[in-house]
């Protein structure tokens, strides 16, 4: 299992990314963010229903959200359309600069350590997530010590994983 830093811990691990000016830092940006190439994914994701071209994550997160992505495209039978029946394909962000939507604090997104899919069926506050319909995608990201957003009494965030802890 990785061990995957508490949200607290996160300027420690992934680095400061705030930048002078509120905005989010170039530096950190250049040092710690990478892009995994479309054809580096093991099936066709979507973002607002156009195929991605490629992902910007933590250089940290890239190998374990790919084994993510590996581990539900084998328990599909690697079957574009179950994955798109799951929702996993449509895609909805990593790196965004931006604060958490129930706090003051950064989002986990501005450390580009956090993965959001299929918003329309797993909305922020909806207890019922779609997501906890299919084990293979919740089993997938746990196998790699990812933190699951539908889990949370407050503020459930089903369409929310992230490679960190709470705390
Ligand atoms: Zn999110």
């Amino acid at each position: 299992m990785n061990a995957w830093p508490k949200q607290s811990e996160c300027d420690a691990f992934y680095g400061n990314p705030r930048g002078p000016d509120g905005s989010a830092s170039a530096k950190w940006e250049a040092e710690n963010l990478v892009y995994i190439a479309a054809f580096d994914l093991p099936f066709i994701i979507y973002y607002d229903g156009k195929p991605v071209t490629r992902v910007r994550v933590h250089k940290k997160v890239k190998d374990a959200f790919l084994r993510v992505l590996n581990r539900i495209w084998e328990a599909s039978g690697k079957s574009q359309a179950k994955v798109d029946e799951w929702g996993i394909s449509k895609y909805a962000g990593c790196y965004e600069y931006r604060k958490k939507r129930s706090g003051t604090t950064l989002s986990m997104h501005s450390y580009a350590c956090a993965f959001d899919f299929d918003p329309a069926n797993n909305g922020f506050r909806d207890p019922t997530p779609r997501f906890a319909d299919y084990p293979e995608v919740i089993k997938a990201f746990a196998a790699e010590g990812a933190v699951w957003g539908g889990d949370w009494k407050t503020n459930c965030d089903g369409m929310h994983w992230q490679f960190a802890r709470v705390g």
